[in-house]
């Protein structure tokens, strides 16, 4: 297990400066952890313009592979519809990311649950997007870290 969490999120945060931001969440109890982007729409996209979604990380490519599932403002996340009749995970999700994002350290799911919420970087040799919690903390991506060896 990591030992130095970096927490860039919190009561200063304003959630609506991201436009294309991505991080990730981890229970730092099990090791378990997913990774989200906050994304700003334009006039061309389906969802309003200037409405933000909330996506989570579903496949291999750890820009572009998301899954939207939520809108989000100032004063929640709140999932589509028919994914929250669906499944409670997604709301649950929400809540989770909402109050990891405005809170930090004073949020509950932090005090009390040991999840950490971390800003993605960029990988310092290829420049990449890094989005796994050791990434995160080492600031190379996998396959740079192989080719140092
Ligand atoms: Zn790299």
């Amino acid at each position: 297990m990591t030992t130095h969490h970096t927490d860039t999120f919190g009561p200063d945060f304003d959630i609506e400066a991201v436009h294309n931001g991505y991080f990730t969440v981890e229970n730092t109890n099990t090791g378990e952890w997913r990774t989200f982007r906050i994304r700003k729409h334009g006039e061309n996209d389906r969802f309003p313009t200037n409405s933000q979604t909330l996506q989570l990380l579903v496949g291999p490519e750890n820009t572009t592979c998301y899954k939207k599932f939520a809108f989000i403002n100032r004063r929640g996340a709140y999932s589509f519809k028919g994914l929250r009749l669906q499944d409670p995970k997604w709301q649950a999700m929400c809540d989770l990311v909402h109050s990891l994002i405005t809170e930090g350290i004073n949020s509950r799911y932090y005090t009390k649950l040991g999840y950490v919420i971390r800003h993605s970087n960029r990988c310092f040799v290829c420049g990449r997007t890094l989005t796994t919690p050791e990434s995160i903390d080492t600031g190379i991506g996998p396959v740079c870290a192989e080719n140092m060896r």
